[in-house]
């Protein structure tokens, strides 16, 4: 048996052709450009990386772009006063501000001051605190991607038993609201679990988001699982000069004879992820202006 490669690249770029033509309606119909402002402090290259892909893909699905680049030595209150501006201004409907920040401005201060109807990365506590009681909010974009492709795969998702691994507020536990929402019975596993292979044995459905390479073994995982994994674990280069590797979470050549379907890394989760904050931006702009939202994410 050879399990199913489920190409996060090809949907994630289905979906960035539904997030423009949303976005040229908008503009046509409603004279409304939705624009997202991302703010990176300091010179971190992965970052960098980050920050360069999402502004140019918001460029290339129409919108406007504000990018904000700030010395590493910014202090807390100047960034606050950014927000702050950038929560007045209304031609800005997303904000995100790109962590890691440096040491010495508090992450929860900056990410609790972003306006929560412009919080396109939902990562500010009324948003999760929406997720968690079912209200209508802003989801975090990875989690809203894995559930996007789980949905595209499998349907319906009632009855299924989940397996989370990881608990971050970022990835594991909005990921767990979201199954749950999905009237999945779901477990949320962590580095305390006992016996996670015994656990993973009973996952429908397993996502995995932990930041260890290849620790979801093969056999752990049920014949009919979909896996989705969200780790993006750096390895180093096979030889000296050469680029360094991604592995996900779980070991992939394993698992690929071992269960039904899985993301591969790269390719997998990880193009779902910038797709998802341009439609939460969408999303954003259209609350913003009392417009009924598009129902084409899923
Ligand atoms: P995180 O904040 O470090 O959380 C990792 C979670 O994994 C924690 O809950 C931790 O448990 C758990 N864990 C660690 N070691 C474990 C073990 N041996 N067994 C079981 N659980 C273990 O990480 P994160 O931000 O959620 O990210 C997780 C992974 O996803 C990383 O590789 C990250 O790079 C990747 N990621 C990818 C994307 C994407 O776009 N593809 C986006 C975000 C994150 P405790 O809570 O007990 O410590």
């Amino acid at each position: 048996m050879t399990a199913d490669i489920i190409d996060g690249k090809a949907f994630a770029a289905d979906l960035r052709n539904r997030i423009a033509n949303r976005v040229a309606n908008l503009k046509s119909d409603h004279g409304l450009q939705p624009g997202l402002a991302v703010v990176i402090v300091g010179e971190n290259p992965a970052s960098q990386i980050y920050v360069r892909n999402k502004v140019q893909q918001t460029v290339e699905a129409g919108m406007q772009s504000y990018h904000h680049e700030l010395p590493a030595d910014t202090s807390e209150d100047d960034l606050l006063t950014l927000i702050s501006n950038l929560n007045a201004d209304t031609a800005v409907h997303g904000i995100l501000v790109q962590l890691p920040l440096p040491d010495h401005i508090n992450d929860n201060r900056i990410l609790n001051a972003i306006d929560p109807d412009k919080d396109a990365d939902g990562f500010h506590p009324l948003n999760a605190g929406r997720l968690a009681t079912g209200l209508k909010g802003l989801v975090p974009c990875t989690p809203l991607g894995c559930l996007m492709l789980l949905k595209d795969r499998l349907g319906d998702l009632t009855g299924q038993n989940a397996v989370v691994i990881g608990r971050s507020n970022i990835v594991g536990k909005p990921m767990a609201q979201l199954l749950l929402q999905q009237n999945c019975t779901v477990t949320i596993a962590h580095s305390r679990t006992r016996d996670l292979a015994s656990v993973v044995k009973g996952a429908d459905i397993l996502v995995a988001a932990v930041g260890v390479a290849n620790l979801v073994r093969g056999d752990w995982l049920k014949e009919s699982a979909t896996v989705i994994d969200v780790g993006m674990n750096r390895l180093p280069p096979i030889e000296e000069g050469s680029k360094p590797r991604l592995a996900g979470d779980v070991a992939f050549s394993e698992a690929l004879e071992a269960c039904a379907a899985i993301t591969p890394v790269p390719g997998g989760v990880g193009p779902m992820t910038i797709a998802c904050l341009l439609a939460n931006t969408v999303t954003c702009a259209e609350r913003l202006h009392g417009i009924a939202e598009s129902t084409d994410w899923f």
